[in-house]
């Protein structure tokens, strides 16, 4: 635990049962840590300094944020408790998805937060994967980017309906979706399992950590001060300006955007305590025959299907199957993190040969209750900007983007989502069991809808 305060990662409780490894451990023993190009040279914060935007926490939000900022001309500094994608940013799959997590689709988006915002929100979104690919060529990001596509198969026949809803919707919005039918499903994804898919090729897939990486490089480059080992120990109002407190010193700022997602330890607790802190578990196997790219994934998109509690898989450049998922029981979690994904796998793509996980890590997801991200107001001209909910990377791109131009003088008009207060959830200190309790029945829908599909 100590390494952990070090590092200020503080454990949820589903953490501290699960015990080993410690965050920061997994965070270095990912296959994206091992074959990431460094990051930008930053260090902590010394002193008092002085700017228009403080953002704390660095993320694709808040990179994306920075950066843009950066190029609208606004002097913006950014704190990092670690170094760039110590948090969920550094540790995914590296799925770029242009949509909301399912179920969320943009009728369901309009009805909830208005006609306009409900739109531009999943427009946004929808966006956020070319902005993603485009980021990585105009600052010629080294994040093995492939825009091959992002799927997602259905796992039963009954669910053709609702896909051929889904996909009707994100077409009307102007997305290029389409919908594969059984065999073109069979074929992309290399399972007998799946019915027909989802498929946006504007999404595809990137090594997440070089990503943000290179997000934190182009905004050191374009001026951003980025200060790294500089965790954000509280914040106050002084006069009309902020005061944010590391142990190193203090950035003083007119406007504040905490990005700090799930990981802030306390330092926003109700804009905390609003979204589930869920832990994921990714491994990597060992690189496998080119050959077998023939028959899983020919054409190298990403798959992500319909089940309640997913099947996830995707190629890595040097021909690795990476997967990952949730785990029920924190007891024993850790050995059971590298065997329990991969046996799913198997068993779904069984023309694969034995896999073994030679690389296995977890990483912190926040999901709010309605799955919707939330930009929550902590005073005077303060922000936290949170639950991402499993879309990360295309939406943190995007909605950094949104923010910046907010931030840079564009009125509340502009902006995908309401501000809202923070609204936190009973009981947060139990809210990383939530998920232990939920996934065993949503393992039960999931076996049931395959049984009535036989
Ligand atoms: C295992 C896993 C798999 C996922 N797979 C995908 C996927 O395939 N595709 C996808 O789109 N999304 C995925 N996601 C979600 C995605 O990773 C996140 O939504 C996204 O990274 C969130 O970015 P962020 O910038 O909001 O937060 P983070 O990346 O978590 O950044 C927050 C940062 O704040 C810092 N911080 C915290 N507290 C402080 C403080 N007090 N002071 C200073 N700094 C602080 C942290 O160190 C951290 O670096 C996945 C998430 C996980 C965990």
């Amino acid at each position: 635990m100590t390494e952990i305060a070090h590092r200020g990662y503080r454990p949820t409780l589903w953490e501290r049962l699960a015990g080993a490894p410690l965050p920061s451990v997994s965070f270095q023993s990912s296959f994206w840590h091992a074959t990431a190009p460094e990051g930008p040279r930053t260090g902590p914060l010394a002193g008092e300094e002085r700017c228009d935007v403080a953002v704390v926490g660095g993320g694709y939000l808040g990179f994306s944020t920075a950066l843009h900022l950066a190029e609208a001309g606004v002097d913006v500094a950014v704190l990092e408790a670690d170094e760039p994608g110590f948090g969920a940013s550094g540790r995914n799959t590296g799925f770029v998805v242009p949509n909301l997590i399912t179920g969320l689709d943009p009728k369901l988006m309009r009805e909830t937060l208005g006609e306009e915002t409900g739109e531009l929100l999943c427009r946004t979104v929808g966006e956020g994967a070319e902005l993603v690919f485009e980021l990585i060529r105009r600052h010629g990001i080294d994040a093995q980017a492939r825009q091959t596509g992002w799927m997602q198969p259905i796992h039963t026949p009954a669910k053709r309906a609702w896909l051929e809803d889904r996909v009707t919707q994100w077409r009307d919005l102007g997305r290029p979706v389409e919908m594969l039918d059984r065999d073109a499903a069979v074929y992309e994804t290399g399972s007998t399992a799946y019915h027909g898919a989802f498929l946006d090729p504007g999404g595809g897939h990137i090594n997440p950590l070089a990503y943000v990486r290179g997000l934190a490089r182009a905004a050191v480059d374009q001026g951003v001060r980025v200060f790294t080992g500089s965790r954000a120990t509280g914040f106050e109002r002084v006069g009309d300006v902020w005061r944010v407190r590391t142990d190193g010193g203090t950035l003083v700022a007119d406007r504040l955007l905490l990005t700090t997602n799930i990981t802030g330890n306390g330092l926003a607790p109700k804009a905390e305590g609003t979204q589930f802190p869920i832990t994921l578990f990714q491994v990597a196997s060992q690189p496998l025959d080119p050959a077998l790219r023939a028959t899983v994934l020919p054409n190298d998109r990403c798959s992500a299907d319909t089940r309640k509690d997913l099947i996830a898989y995707r190629w890595t450049w040097d021909n690795r199957i990476v997967t990952g998922g949730l785990l029920a029981n924190p007891f024993g979690s850790t050995e059971r993190g590298r065997t329990h994904h991969i046996g799913r796998l198997q068993k779904l793509l069984p023309q694969l040969p034995p896999l073994v996980a030679e690389y296995a890590w977890q990483g912190r997801l926040g999901a709010a209750r309605d799955f919707i991200p939330r930009l929550m107001e902590l005073g005077p001209s303060a922000w936290s900007a949170i639950a991402c909910n499993g879309r990360g990377i295309a939406m943190t791109t995007a909605l950094g983007r949104s923010f910046a131009q907010w931030l840079a003088g564009g009125s509340n008009e502009g902006l995908p989502m309401p501000i809202t207060k923070p609204d936190p959830v009973a009981l947060p200190g139990l809210a990383s069991l939530a998920f232990s309790v939920w996934l065993p029945w949503n393992r039960r829908v999931d076996a049931k809808e395959l049984r009535d599909a036989k």
